[in-house]
């Protein structure tokens, strides 16, 4: 099972994620590539960074799964690798999501929102980036929800980190029985 969670930048997905992981050990993450810079204080591992050179090769060798171009940086999912039996959780944006959703339309696709647009621009502005950026993000979010609620996702409001997480798992349990895995 594909499990792709999108959703504006400041809604907590990444949170949720981490929390998912711990919560179930099927789950796998795929890590992406980007060329975007390491924020300070953002662990080596949140993504693999590159360069825009070596972003090129790689999607010029067919590496990408899909990749898609955010605010003037790159992203991309490498061709997976997950363990058989493992099911695969990508945290990426709504372009990719589409890009995936097209291969793959047993995917299971999740909008993780935030409460309010003022939490929103709150949690952004925790992590440091600069003002332009923030406008930047604040305003893609809206286009961002809009498109993959017109894709089926289903839409999870961030109210509360352990109520959001259980109803991820209940819908991850709900696919799984819906599609259960080939032999
Ligand atoms: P950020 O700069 O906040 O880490 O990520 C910006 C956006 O790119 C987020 O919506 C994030 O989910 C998305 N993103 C991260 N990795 C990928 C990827 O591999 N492919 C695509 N399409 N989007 C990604």
């Amino acid at each position: 099972m594909i499990v792709v969670i999108s959703g504006p930048g400041g809604a907590g997905k990444g949170t949720i994620v981490e929390r998912l992981l711990d919560a179930d050990p099927r789950l796998w993450l795929s890590r992406s590539w980007t060329t975007r810079a390491r924020r300070v204080g953002e662990s080596e591992d949140a993504y693999h960074f590159v360069t825009r050179a070596e972003f090129e090769a790689s999607i010029a060798r067919g590496g990408f799964l899909e990749w898609a171009e955010f605010l003037g940086n790159l992203y991309g999912t490498p061709v997976l690798e997950a363990e058989p039996g493992r099911d695969v959780v990508l945290e990426i944006d709504v372009q990719g999501a589409e890009a995936v959703h097209r291969r793959s339309p047993d995917a299971l696709l999740i909008l993780v929102t935030a409460p309010s647009p003022d939490a929103q621009e709150a949690r952004l502005r925790q992590r440091g980036d600069p003002e332009d950026v923030i406008r930047k993000r604040l305003a893609k979010a809206q286009l961002e929800a809009d498109a993959s609620r017109r894709l089926g996702a289903h839409e999870v409001v961030n109210d509360s980190l352990d109520r959001a997480v259980d109803e991820v798992l209940a819908l991850l349990e709900h696919h799984r029985v819906l599609n259960p895995a080939q032999p």
